[in-house]
C-alpha cells in the first residue's frame, strides 16, 4: 500500500507541501502519496485522527493549528515544547509524536544554503508570534552572540525572550529604538501577508547584514524592499526555510534526508519589485 502523509491547515491550498515531499520520494525513486488537508476550525483532532485511521503515517500541520497540534501529540520533542507548536506529526501505533522543524529549517537556510554563520553574530527578531517562538531555539542553539526580539506589541516580546532566557542571550527592544546594524534581522512578523513592512528602525540595516523574510513566494516585500534601499548586503525569502523543514520532517517519516537545493531552485520567486511596489 503507498504510504500517504498530508498537511492539515485551513486555508491550505496555497501549501507547497504536496509539491515539496513528492519531489523528495521521487529522488529516491519512491511513491507516495501527499495531500493538502482543509480542516474545519474545530475539527483538527478529528481530522487527524481520521487520516490516521486510513492509514496516514505522518502529517505536517499549518496555521492554525500548530499550537492544538503540539496539545494533541501524546510524545512531544522538547523543541515542540518550547515553541508551544508542532508542525509535524508521526503516527506511531497508537502514539502521535509531535516535532517542531520551522526553527532548524531556518538555521539549515541561512548557515548552509546562504553560508552565514550564527556563531557571534548579531541578530534581530522581528515580531513575537508562533513563528518567532519557533525559531528562538534553534537560533540560540547556533551560538549567536545575542538575539533581539521587538514587536509591535512590548510585552509579547519580553514573555517570549523570559522563556527561552536559560538557552542563552535573549535581549528585547522596541523596533523603533534600535540604532545599530545588526548581522543578521529575521522578519518574523505576518506584516508581508498584507503588503505591509514591519516598523522599525532603518539602521538596524547595514552593508553586511541579511535581511531574511520568512514568508515567501511575494517577491520584494516591504521589508525586504527597506532594508535593500538601507543598503542590506543579502535578501533572502523563507522558501528554503519551508523546504528544509520540510526535509528534516521526510528524513523523520522515512529514514532519509533529501536533498534540497534543486528543490528551492524549482520553488523560488525572484526578488523583484511587485506590481504594487514599483
Ligand atoms: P502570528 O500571527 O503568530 O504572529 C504575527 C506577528 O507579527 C506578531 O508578533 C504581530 O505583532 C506581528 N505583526 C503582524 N502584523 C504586523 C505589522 N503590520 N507590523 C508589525 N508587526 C506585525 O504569525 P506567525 O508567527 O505564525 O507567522 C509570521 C510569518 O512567518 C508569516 O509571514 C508566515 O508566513 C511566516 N512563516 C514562514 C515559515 C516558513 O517555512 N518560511 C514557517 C512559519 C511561518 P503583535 O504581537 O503586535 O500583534
Amino acid at each position: 500500500m503507498i504510504d500517504r502523509y498530508a498537511v492539515f491547515g485551513n486555508p491550505i491550498a496555497q501549501s507547497k507541501s504536496p509539491q515539496i515531499h513528492e519531489a523528495f520520494a521521487a529522488s529516491f525513486g519512491e511513491t507516495i502519496l501527499y495531500t493538502r488537508e482543509l480542516v474545519p476550525i474545530d475539527g483538527f483532532r478529528a481530522a487527524v485522527l481520521a487520516f490516521r485511521a486510513r492509514g496516514g503515517r505522518g502529517a505536517n500541520v499549518t496555521a492554525p493549528f500548530k499550537m492544538e497540534a503540539a496539545s494533541l501529540a501524546d510524545r512531544l520533542s522538547n523543541r515542540a515544547r518550547l515553541a508551544g507548536a508542532a508542525n509535524a506529526l508521526r503516527f506511531e501505533g497508537d502514539a502521535i509524536c509531535g516535532e517542531n522543524f520551522d526553527g532548524l529549517g531556518l538555521v539549515q537556510d541561512i548557515e548552509c544554503n546562504l553560508g552565514v554563520s550564527l556563531l557571534s553574530k548579531r541578530v534581530l527578531i522581528l515580531g513575537a508570534g508562533g513563528a518567532a517562538r519557533g525559531v528562538l531555539e534553534p537560533l540560540l542553539a547556533a551560538k549567536p552572540a545575542v538575539v533581539v526580539v521587538a514587536n509591535r506589541t512590548a510585552a509579547k516580546a519580553e514573555s517570549l525572550a523570559r522563556d527561552f532566557e536559560a538557552l542563552g542571550p535573549v535581549q528585547t527592544a522596541r523596533p523603533t529604538d534600535l540604532k545599530e546594524p545588526f548581522d543578521v534581522v529575521l522578519n518574523c512578523t505576518s506584516a508581508s501577508l498584507t503588503d505591509e513592512a514591519p516598523e522599525c528602525n532603518p539602521r538596524v540595516f547595514g552593508r553586511q547584514t541579511l535581511a531574511y523574510d520568512l514568508a515567501y513566494g511575494k517577491g520584494l516585500t516591504p521589508f525586504l524592499a527597506l532594508a535593500q534601499a538601507q543598503g542590506a548586503g543579502r535578501l533572502a525569502d523563507g522558501i528554503g526555510m519551508l523546504v528544509e523543514q520540510a526535509a528534516l520532517a521526510y528524513e523523520w517519516w522515512r529514514g532519509k534526508r533529501p536533498r534540497t537545493a534543486g528543490v528551492i531552485e524549482m520553488l523560488r520567486t525572484p526578488l523583484v519589485p511587485t506590481a504594487q511596489h514599483v
